[in-house]
């Protein structure tokens, strides 16, 4: 079978290039996914230029009937349900039932801001002044560009298209490398869904040179972008030159707190879930466990023989846990820190070797990795890994945790693991981070509620839940003597 390749998405037709580049399987590199169209700078001015033009048609449209095209591609991925899922572990690695987990939650994220075009709150509010009416509407803010990263490659594009849409704002969405497909299906979907031309723009290729282009495009009035502290903050320095709308979810260094109190067996569960699951690729993913002094070493025992029971392996076999890191550079980056981490904490007590024998041969496995000891200053319990590797660090008393957790410049997500409910709200109010969970993983949010992070890891409004609509929108107040 000859592979398929994957075309841009400009003005509402399926757009060829000369340069194309490979989507290849991480856990057997001798597949390519597919190939893609290789977009350049005349491309995204292009899909500015339609998308510009697609706007007064677009934004004068009902919500309700924009929420409706959200409706219909909804029901199109639901019927690709499988097909997605298996090409989400063919270019992400990722295991089926998490990729399968994921293209559940990007449907219920169409489904969702669909209906809120049936919403759309805005404000009505009693004057102090007689026989005034005033009240506040929303309005759109015209094109937006979308910057994608690997690691959620169909849940993220889709939880900023959603809102974007039936907000009445136009876009142009710039997929990771490494995973473009998932995010090529969405936009399949909502031209199957009759959505008119130029409204959605696809363009895949170098961030690099896409990332300049989107910020260059005048008709572009806001980026979201989600991806590495790095280019957040380049977008953030380059955006702000010429006042664009900017949202930035970026890095974390996620802690869970570990409490004598705890649920023993729960508590290693939900660590090992956090740092490991999908290859610890999420930014949510729990990358230091800050276990109480009198629980420390039974849990460290625990945790490791758990992690050692972890299946590595291709995504696509029944029975794998974690499938591998998404291409080499992800590998590279996790390897080296396992030696940062060996010559700052000692030898891990799990983990912390490449697999690359029989099964492994063709792929990007690592170990699940779990280093004991680990201390503040180190290098593994401050910078992000964005792998399976867990720090594990000992606190004196649940204060003594909390100075720790917050002790980093990033604030994510957070856990704590314990059954004092005192302690619970200390954490609730106390915590330096977005994102809290309590007795549960640090990772695995629902689509309903604000989602995004503080500190360094986050800049800008809040994405899904009702919190989405407002960088989507601006408000227009309106105040009528009658
Ligand atoms: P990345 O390297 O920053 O890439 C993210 C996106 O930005 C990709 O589409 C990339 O394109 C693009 N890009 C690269 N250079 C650019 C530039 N100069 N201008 C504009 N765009 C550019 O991040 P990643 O490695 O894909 O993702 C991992 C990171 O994302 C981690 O730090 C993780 O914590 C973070 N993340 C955060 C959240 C959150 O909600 N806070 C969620 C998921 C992931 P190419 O692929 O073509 O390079």
């Amino acid at each position: 079978m000859s592979t398929p390749t994957f075309s841009n998405y400009i003005n509402g037709e399926w757009i060829e290039s000369a340069k194309t580049f490979e989507d290849r399987n991480p856990a057997n590199t001798d597949e390519i996914v597919g190939l893609f169209c290789k977009g350049t700078a005349k491309d995204v001015e292009d899909a500015a230029a339609a998308a510009e033009a697609a706007f007064p048609a677009w934004s004068a449209m009902p919500a309700p009937a924009r929420g409706a095209i959200l409706f219909k591609a909804a029901e199109i991925l639901e019927k690709q349900f499988d097909l997605l899922g298996a090409e989400m572990t063919r270019e992400e690695g990722k295991t089926l039932p998490e990729a399968k987990g994921e293209v559940r939650r990007a449907i219920n994220i169409f489904r969702y801001f669909a209906g809120e075009g049936s919403r759309l709150p805005g404000h009505l509010v009693p004057s102090e002044r007689d026989r005034v009416h005033m009240f506040a509407i929303r309005k759109p803010i015209g094109v937006v560009g979308l910057i994608t990263p690997w690691n959620f490659p169909i849940a993220i594009p889709a939880w900023k298209m959603a809102p974007a849409l039936v907000c009445g704002n136009t876009v142009i969405v710039k997929p990771a490398s490494v995973s473009p497909l998932c995010c090529w299906r969405l936009v399949e979907a909502l031209h199957e869904a009759g959505i008119p031309k130029g409204v959605i723009n696809f363009v895949a290729g170098s961030g690099g040179e896409l990332g300049q282009a989107l910020v260059n495009a005048k008709p572009v009035k806001a980026i979201s972008f989600t991806g590495s502290n790095e280019i957040g903050n380049w977008l953030h320095a380059e955006g702000s030159k010429r006042h664009l709308r900017l949202q930035l979810e970026m890095g974390g260094k996620n802690p869970t707190i570990v409490l004598n109190d705890a649920d023993f067996n729960s508590a290693v569960e939900n660590v090992v879930n956090a740092a490991f699951f999908s290859t610890g690729q999420k930014c949510t993913a729990t990358s230091r466990a800050i276990v109480e002094d009198g629980i420390y070493d039974r849990f460290l025992e625990a945790l490791v023989e758990r992690t050692k029971k972890l299946k590595v392996g291709d995504g696509m076999k029944p029975g794998v846990d974690i499938g591998p890191c998404v291409d080499k550079g992800q590998l590279e980056t996790v390897l080296k820190y396992i030696e940062i981490g060996r010559k700052e904490a000692g030898e891990p007590l799990c983990g912390g070797h490449r697999l690359d024998k029989g099964e492994y041969a063709k792929g990007y496995f690592v170990e699940p990795t779990v280093f004991a000891n680990v201390t503040e200053c180190m290098t593994i319990a401050r910078e992000e890994i964005f792998g399976p590797v867990l720090a594990v660090m000992r606190a004196k008393d649940f204060a003594d945790a909390m100075r720790i957790a917050n002790d980093v410049p990033f604030g994510l997500s957070a856990s704590i693991q314990t059954s004092n409910v005192s302690r619970v709200f200390d954490f609730v109010y106390k915590m330096e981070a977005g994102l809290l969970t309590v007795n549960l993983p640090s990772a695995g949010v629902e689509y309903q509620l604000p989602f995004g992070g503080t500190k360094e890891s986050s800049f800008g409004p809040k994405e899904q839940g009702p919190a989405a609509l407002d960088f989507y929108s601006d408000y227009k107040t309106i105040y009528l003597k009658y």
